[in-house]
């Protein structure tokens, strides 16, 4: 298998290139040359399979050769080491919770398969590599986990110092070792700029192997894919053998479109739908067919705060950057920060069922959406716990009844260095890792 730059398929780079660069040297993304297509014996029989059988298959078709089948079982093993359960909510709606790993969101996915795909990677070079993370709070949990002990990597999770939640430090500058948390004095714009500034500056390039671990990298995408199969498996397995309208709660769009890959490769899907907080690109997209980015829009479903979502390019490619065709598959539509209050709120006292603002913004729209004779379900993408604050004021004392509260402790041993936002101090820090 090799790998494209969306704007120009003259050139062909491999797997391990591509998820070094993270980016094509045109500055565009990452696209598999070919999506390869499953067999009829696989689509019609993968129920019968494992998680893990399940990943191991489809996630080996884009890695080919370039990881010997032992090392990639092992890594697929690795990724894929805690339940993904599909639980009925009403008549014929699930939820797919993602959100059993280790720091309680989907993003552990991507996370733990690009850290050991990377870790395998740069195994037998002399020198270190070292990762570059900037982060408003949630990826930055999963990465310095995911990446936590992987030999020969160093990772740098940069955090805005006071504005990310005490359970995100925790998660962040927690695991320690090779996983360097540092509390930049500042915004979140600041903490990209620092790592651009750094990716940017060739003396530092030259001395010290650098990538980013941020959700362009075709390393992340690849293995979301999986549990979208894994899903219709546990409807299978209950015998509901519909294909099934499948719903997202979308920001950059990167889940999204590891399940449109996947349909591409043979999963049966009604339709997608894509839902939004209040950053609505995409759905004014879908109604108007004029792109139009915007700043972000802050609102309780953060994760998804983006204005322009990057993954946009690789979707719309997916359909031949054709409107009627994305239009055939995909719906796509925007909830406010007060319809996600009052769905958890109504699922909470209906069913019992506590979701966070990002799982509620999806089971809203699919709700809307399906007909009585369809099988649908959304992806719970977080932890209630991860948004207590939110949960606890629409519903106080929720949490700790349906068993959702952590214990965890955030003391001196387990917070971020403190530093200035200047690049001469992130230099410093870098140079004296490598
Ligand atoms: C990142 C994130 C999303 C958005 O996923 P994309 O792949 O960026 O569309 C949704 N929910 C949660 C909890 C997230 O952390």
């Amino acid at each position: 298998m090799k790998y494209i730059s969306l704007k120009n398929s003259e050139n062909s780079f491999t797997l391990k290139e591509a998820v070094f660069k993270g980016l094509a040297p045109d500055g565009s993304l990452f696209m598999p040359e070919k999506i390869p297509i499953l067999s009829n014996n696989f689509i019609n029989n993968f129920h019968l399979k494992d998680l893990n059988e399940i990943a191991y298959d489809i996630l080996k078709l884009y890695v080919d050769q370039e990881v010997p089948s032992d090392e990639f079982k092992r890594i697929v093993d690795e990724t894929f080491n805690f339940k993904i359960p599909l639980k009925e909510l009403e008549y014929n709606l699930f939820s797919l919770e993602l959100f059993h790993g280790p720091t309680l969101a989907f993003k552990d996915v991507g996370a733990r398969f690009l850290s050991r795909l990377l870790g395998y990677f740069n195994k037998g070079e002399k020198r270190k590599l070292m990762v570059l993370t900037a982060t408003s709070g949630d990826t930055g949990g999963a990465v310095a986990n995911g990446f936590h002990r992987v030999p020969g990597i160093e990772v740098v999770v940069l955090y805005p110092k006071g504005k990310i939640s005490p359970y995100q430090e925790y998660q962040i500058a927690g695991p320690g070792d090779n996983v360097h948390a540092i509390a930049v004095d500042g915004s979140f714009d600041d903490c990209q700029r620092l790592v651009k500034e750094a990716f940017n500056d060739s003396e530092l390039r030259e001395q010290i192997y650098m990538t980013s671990a941020n959700s362009i990298n075709i390393g992340r995408l690849l293995p979301q894919m999986v549990y979208y199969f894994y899903a219709i498996a546990q409807l299978r397995n209950s015998n509901i053998y519909d294909a099934p309208v499948i719903t997202v709660p979308s920001g950059n769009f990167g889940n999204i479109t590891a399940a449109m890959i996947g349909a591409q490769m043979g999963m049966p899907v009604k339709r997608f739908v894509a839902a939004t907080n209040e950053n609505d690109v995409v759905p004014r997209f879908l109604l108007d067919g004029v792109y139009s980015p915007h700043e972000t829009i802050m609102t309780i479903a953060n994760a998804m705060d983006v204005g322009d979502p990057s993954n946009f390019p690789r979707m719309y490619q997916l359909y031949n950057n054709s409107l009627a065709l994305i239009k055939d598959s995909l719906f796509s539509a925007s909830v406010t920060d007060n319809e996600i209050k009052d769905t958890i709120v109504k699922c909470y006292k209906e069913r019992e069922y506590l979701m966070d603002p990002h799982s509620a913004s999806a089971y809203n729209i699919l709700k809307r959406t399906l007909s009585d004779k369809e099988t649908g379900f959304f992806v719970s993408t977080a932890h209630p716990f991860k948004f207590s604050e939110v949960i606890e004021d629409i519903l106080p004392g929720a949490l700790k009844k349906s068993g959702y509260e952590v214990d965890f402790e955030l003391n001196q041993a387990n917070k971020g260095e403190v530093m200035k936002s200047e690049y001469s101090s992130f230099k410093k820090i870098i140079e004296n890792l490598a």
